[in-house]
Formats: structure tokens, C-alpha cells, sequence
């Protein structure tokens, strides 16, 4: 089921937080700026965290507990992927790769050539 569209008040709040960047906004003055009471900005703020629009993270603030509000953050990608075993798959250059699939003649679970590569590909993991 699709989700439904973001009410014009909630597009603001998001648009609120997102202008706020890496500092993010405190919930108090989101609900303030918006001109809503803590009700329906909890509401707002609970419907963006579903969606996964947004993310909170519990801060006291004039000691009082409460939320900062951010845009969702995009996690930066840590892990490098070697190409280097990938780019000597034997299908990447065979004659025979259009008219390869599963269920056809020529498959790739009775092809010798791949069954060698993955062999290979195990024996020289164990060994390193
Ligand atoms: S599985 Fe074998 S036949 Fe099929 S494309 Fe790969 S190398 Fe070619």
C-alpha cells in the first residue's frame, strides 16, 4: 500500500528540519516555528520518524528531556568492495552468455567452466 502523501503541515515540519542541517532542531522550536502545541507536533514528528524521513536524538535542554530532531542521516558506504574475483567470472566473457540461463540447455548449473571458477575462488579463500 502506498503511503499517504505528507499534509502540507507536516511538508513544513520537514522542510523545517531539513533547513536546520547537521545541528538539527529542537522539538520545542519546531512546534514554536510551526505555531502548533506539542500534541500535534508529536503527531508530526512521529509520522516523519515512521516514514524514516527524520531521526531524534533524546537531549535535556534547560533541564528539561526532550528530542533534537534531524533529516535522516544517508549512512556513507565503510566497506570497499574488491571487483577483483567478480571481474573473472567466466560468463562476463563467454560466447555463449545470451543463450545461457536457468532451465535452458545451457545453464549456469551445469556449466563446467563457472563450476571451476567458484572451485578455484573457494580454494584460494582457504588459503589466504
Ligand atoms: S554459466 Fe557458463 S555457459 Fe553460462 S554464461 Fe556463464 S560461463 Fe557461459
Amino acid at each position: 500500500m502506498p503511503a499517504t502523501p505528507l499534509s502540507p503541515l507536516e511538508q513544513k515540519a520537514y522542510n523545517l528540519i531539513k533547513r536546520s542541517g547537521k545541528k538539527g532542531i529542537l522539538q520545542s522550536e519546531l512546534w514554536h516555528r510551526l505555531g502548533i502545541d506539542s500534541r500535534e507536533g508529536s503527531r508530526i514528528a512521529l509520522k516523519l520518524l515512521k516514514r524514516g524521513l527524520i531521526e531524534r536524538e533524546p537531549v535535556t535542554y534547560n533541564g528539561k528531556r526532550t528530542y533534537r530532531l534531524y533529516i535522516k542521516r544517508v549512512r556513507e558506504a565503510t566497506e570497499k568492495i574488491k571487483l577483483d574475483g567478480i571481474i573473472e567470472i567466466p560468463c562476463f566473457t563467454c560466447p555463449l552468455y545470451s543463450k545461457c540461463s536457468s532451465g535452458s540447455y545451457i545453464n549456469p548449473s551445469t556449466c563446467s567452466k563457472l563450476t571451476e571458477w567458484i572451485i578455484r575462488n573457494i580454494l584460494s579463500r582457504r588459503k589466504s
